[in-house]
């Protein structure tokens, strides 16, 4: 199964793809998290997306392509995987085509602008891991500690009010338009996001049962 989990910046996608990933047994490859890995690890790709997530922008096309282009490549995806925030773009969602990936499904999480902001504020991730976090939806069972590898729990840099602005800004221009690319190719199945974590899974277990 191949999926692609869509929808603008704190929907909720990287803990829908995550619990995706466990129930169906397939990674779950963030292009968001490669990107800050290679910014911590300062490799010469971590050092030129650096500025761009600084500032709420979208990563060239090209680098982010090769990215997902390498690691859907791997072993462990041959049984599928799970996209969260890649295709971002049309040029993007054109190259994965053009790779000859055949889409099951792409799940629109909606969410409104306003509820939108209000997650980001509590949002955390794990600073080891990655794993993701909510004070208030989806909170770990110790304060500040990350549950699968005890790991400090942070708030991302680009969260803070200025930028996720920026970065809404960004999603309804940039990204939005793509759910007319994929409603054409059938394949969007939206989902609102609701306000407890539980009823969102089954929301989306239930859109994938349609897609069928
Ligand atoms: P995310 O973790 O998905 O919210 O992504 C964080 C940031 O990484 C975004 O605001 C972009 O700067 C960058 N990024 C992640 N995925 C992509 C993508 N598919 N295309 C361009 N930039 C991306």
């Amino acid at each position: 199964m191949k999926l692609i989990l869509f929808g603008p910046p704190g929907a909720g996608k990287g803990t829908q793809a995550e619990f995706l990933s466990q129930t169906f047994s397939i990674p779950s490859i963030s292009t968001g998290a490669i990107i800050r890995n290679a910014i911590r690890e300062k490799t010469p790709m971590g050092i030129a997306a650096e500025k761009y997530i600084d500032e709420g922008q979208l990563v060239p096309d090209e680098v982010v392509i090769e990215i997902v282009k390498e690691r859907i490549s791997e072993d462990d995806c041959k049984n599928g995987y799970i996209l969260d925030g890649f295709p971002r773009t049309l040029n993007q969602a054109v190259a994965l085509k053009n790779m000859g990936e055949k889409i099951d499904h792409v799940i629109d999480l909606e969410v409104s602008d306003e509820d939108l902001i209000k997650r980001l504020s509590g949002r955390r991730e794990c600073k080891s891991c990655g794993a993701p976090y909510h004070i208030k939806y989806n909170p770990p069972k110790v304060d500040g500690v990350c549950d699968k590898c005890g790991g400090t729990l942070i708030s991302r840099e680009d969260d803070d009010p200025e930028t996720v602005r920026k970065r809404l800004v960004v999603y309804h221009k940039q990204t939005e338009p793509l759910k007319e690319f994929y409603k054409k190719e059938g394949l969007l199945r939206i989902v609102k996001g609701q306000e407890e974590l539980a009823d969102t899974k089954k929301e989306v277990l239930k859109a994938l049962e349609v897609g069928k």
